[in-house]
């Protein structure tokens, strides 16, 4: 059973919501970063952001030296 037939999101697949905790806001970007003490050079994590905490999520990233990436996410293309 896919987990999504007990959500019964109304139509169409669901939305991307921002990585902030405690943010339920669509996310309209994704930061893809990468720590290289724990992965493997071309491992990609993925962050997703809302436009509100774009920023703060590359900007904690990018003081690791973790940020590789800020994309923004175009489901409609
Ligand atoms: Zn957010």
């Amino acid at each position: 059973m896919d987990l999504r037939d007990l959500m019964g999101s109304p139509d169409g697949p669901e939305q991307p919501i921002c990585s902030r905790r405690g943010c339920s806001e669509p996310a309209t970007f994704r930061l893809e970063w990468n720590n290289p003490s724990v992965h493997t050079p071309d491992r990609r994590k993925v962050w997703l952001a809302c436009s509100e905490h774009r920023v703060f999520l590359a900007d904690f990233l990018g003081a690791r030296g973790f940020l590789k990436d800020v994309l923004p996410i175009d489901d409609r293309g």
